[in-house]
């Protein structure tokens, strides 16, 4: 008896064939990935997967479009329908999240948080030289003004957190252009506690007065009190930019609310699209009507020509994120998170703050004798992937790193439950104990006899039940 193929398995079948009359190479690297996905036990915090309607979205004219401008006021002509995309884009996700106003043109993360610099930049400190000096842009400045104007944008402060308890290189790290731009500070965790210190950053932030407060992370397993921070920024007259990369999909699913919700606190909210948030790789900044006109300038502020079909994509899974099932599907994030926490705990690895209230879990490995790195290689030759993170003050730095982090939102999206995550702990933990570093060697180590190939054997098992993509069979 034959069956009939899903709509999905129907199109992405058709597009690879396409792809595979010019380019064979490439349909089959596109469907070997999909294969390795499937594979796959993804612990990756970062990541997730995409809906298949989602992923289609992003396939199609919309890419040979250019679109400079915002809806309805473009440097090129014929973008009806990129508007229209675009507006839907920024409906959806004002209403998912809340906000006053959103702006989904960033190519990605670090987008995102670029244009919420230069636009606070803009409106803090632009904005008010212009209209001492009694015009309306910058070009109409004479050329002391603009000397003047220019070093004073180079000239502002800000204050993030740092990367090794948990901030993203964007918030202030030196190598990036964050770290370039402002004279910057970082405030860490509690030493003891691993935890942000509210009365130790207000103290920070009145010696510093940064002109941008930075909240949000990487690797942060914990909550933070938005709304603390807000009164730390009115303290001292900072904007408060939340950087809410990870963490978008807990607030979407409003299991971050009140206190934990960024957006009623901020002025400004960017975010990445792909991460909890299940939506295509991407950026978006939204913000409080007072922000708005400076971020709408994101182009040709940083940004060129908006990418229209990823555009498309993004309405499309913030409108899947607006409805019910995926709140249900926020919270099971966080109940597969706090059981891998659990089980790991009960088998003796240490986890920074003790454990975790949201989608991710940082382990140090320190105490069994391993970087990140030998972990991280151990992990991945047992089947469980993962990605090695520094831990506060770590002696190992950000590349060999004392730490691995987890997160359940892809293994989430596939169904695993609080049964399956307890037992990925407990496999972890198995390749843990049996690993031993070589000497003092930061990267090699040894695996006892038999432990990788019986943990890989049972991760292929686990996520074998619960196939990924169900709807979409590759001939
Ligand atoms: N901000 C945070 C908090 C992140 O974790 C990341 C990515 O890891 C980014 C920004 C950058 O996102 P992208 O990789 O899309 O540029």
């Amino acid at each position: 008896m034959t069956t009939t193929p899903s709509p999905e398995s129907t199109a992405f079948q058709a597009a690879l064939q396409v792809i595979a009359d010019v380019e064979p190479a490439v349909a089959a690297a596109i469907g070997q990935e999909l294969h390795d996905q499937r594979e796959s036990l993804k612990l990756i915090a970062s990541e997730n997967y995409a809906s298949p309607a989602t992923l289609l979205a992003m396939g199609n004219w919309f890419s040979d479009k250019y679109a400079e401008g915002t809806p309805g006021r473009r440097f090129y002509a014929a973008c009806q329908n990129v508007d229209t995309v675009e507006r839907l884009a920024a409906e959806h996700a004002r209403a998912l999240f809340g906000a006053e106003y959103a702006y989904p043109q960033p190519h990605s993360g670090i987008d995102a948080n670029l244009v919420a610099f230069w636009a606070i930049l803009a409106h803090r400190v632009e904005t008010p030289a212009l209209a001492e000096a009694g015009v309306k842009n910058v070009d109409a400045l004479g050329e002391a003004d603009w000397a003047n104007l220019r070093r004073a944008l180079g000239d502002q402060r800000m204050l993030g957190m740092s990367l090794d308890a948990g901030g993203h290189l964007t918030h202030g790290f030196r190598p990036n252009i964050s770290g370039k731009m402002f004279h910057q500070a970082s405030y860490g965790t509690d030493p003891e506690t691993g935890l942000i210190d509210y009365a130790a950053l207000r103290k920070q932030a009145n010696e510093f007065k940064p002109l941008i407060l930075v909240a949000g992370y990487s690797a942060y397993p914990r909550r933070v009190d938005f709304a603390a921070m807000r009164e730390i920024a009115d303290e001292v007259g900072a904007t408060l930019m939340v950087d809410m990369a990870h963490f978008a999909g807990l607030v979407a699913g409003k299991v971050f609310t009140g206190d934990e919700d960024p957006v009623p606190h901020a002025h400004v909210v960017t975010t990445t699209t792909h991460k909890s948030l299940r939506g295509p790789r991407g950026g978006m900044v939204l913000a409080t009507e007072e922000y708005a006109p400076s971020i709408d300038r994101g182009c040709p502020l940083v940004l060129g020509g908006p990418l229209g079909n990823v555009m498309a994509a993004k309405a499309v899974a913030f409108a899947e994120a607006r409805r019910p099932d995926f709140a249900d599907y926020a919270q099971r994030i966080v109940d597969n998170s706090r059981a891998l926490a659990e089980s790991l705990l009960r088998r003796g690895v240490v986890l920074v703050t003790g454990g975790t209230d949201n989608h991710l879990v940082l382990a140090d490995v320190s105490g069994v004798g391993l970087t990140g790195r030998q972990a991280e290689a151990a992990l991945l030759e047992s089947g469980l992937v993962t990605n090695r993170n520094a831990v506060p003050g770590d002696p190992n730095g950000p590349w060999y790193t004392s730490g691995i982090r987890l997160g359940t939102p892809a293994l989430t999206t596939r169904g695993l439950g609080t049964a399956e995550l307890a037992e990925v702990g407990d496999l972890m933990a198995d390749v843990l104990e049996a690993t031993t570093a070589v000497g003092d060697s930061k990267v090699k180590f040894t695996i006892a006899d038999g432990v990788a190939e019986r943990v890989r054997a049972r991760a292929a098992e686990i996520v074998g039940a619960h196939p990924l993509y169900p709807g979409v069979e590759l001939v």
